[in-house]
């Protein structure tokens, strides 16, 4: 899942780059509005916009009135350093879908975004078969194949394929993996994804076929989508 970060501060620009990137989110760095403006263009999927309102070259509310209009559809959480409460009207009503005052902490900031990027992921997008190679998800029935071989998966294990398939080609943590799973907020001690993802191995990644599941050492899993 892809983030851009609007932040003119040097600091804070790399503060949040690295608490983003810790939990799994890949991140790209704007330190104007012009730059903001680049990625926007640059047509990469953005799952999120955090946008910090003082930046050198434009006030990021007018910033993001214009990127809505230019079909914006990622939610936006302001990060400001404005804590009044007509600020955060004002910004909650210009388009911002969340507001948080800085200093703010980094367990806040995550279950925030976590918060925004649920609420405004597609929960039906009319979408009733996902295709992964020859993996394929029949959302209504709620059946797995991969080939012509039926696979026999748990609820939690249909759950997280669909995940997997909805993000198929993009890494995702399992922080991410527990929170639209699971429906946990905060990450536990636990080892309950790896379990599932080395049981869901068993049964997608039959003998012959190619692997399907990469883990990606420290971050989290991706399933191959070429
Ligand atoms: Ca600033």
């Amino acid at each position: 899942m892809r983030l851009l970060v609007v932040e003119d501060d040097v600091q804070n620009r790399r503060f949040l780059e690295k608490t983003l990137t810790e939990s799994g989110y890949e991140v790209s760095l704007a330190p104007t509005a012009a730059a903001a403006e680049r990625v926007f263009r640059s047509a990469v999927n953005l799952s999120a916009v955090i946008l910090d309102l003082g930046l050198p070259d434009e006030d990021g509310l007018s910033l993001i009135t214009r990127l809505k209009q230019q079909g914006l559809r990622a939610p936006v959480l302001i990060l400001s350093a404005r804590r009044s409460v007509d600020d955060r009207v004002r910004g909650l009503e210009t388009g911002g879908d969340d507001y948080l005052v800085k200093p703010f902490a980094a367990p806040e900031l995550l279950a925030r975004l976590r918060n925004l990027i649920r609420r405004n992921s597609p929960p039906v997008d009319n979408v009733t078969v996902l295709q992964v190679l020859d993996l394929r998800l029949d959302l209504l029935r709620r059946e797995a194949t991969r080939g012509d071989e039926k696979l026999q998966l748990t609820t939690h294990e249909f759950s997280l394929l669909e995940f997997l398939c909805r993000n198929a080609g993009r890494i995702v943590s399992r922080s991410m993996i527990l929170d639209q799973v699971w429906g946990m907020r905060i990450e536990p001690d636990t080892n309950v994804v790896d379990v599932h993802i080395y049981r869901l191995r068993g049964k997608v990644e039959t003998r012959g076929s190619e692997p399907l599941i990469r883990t990606i050492r420290g971050v989290g899993y991706v399933l191959r989508d070429k």
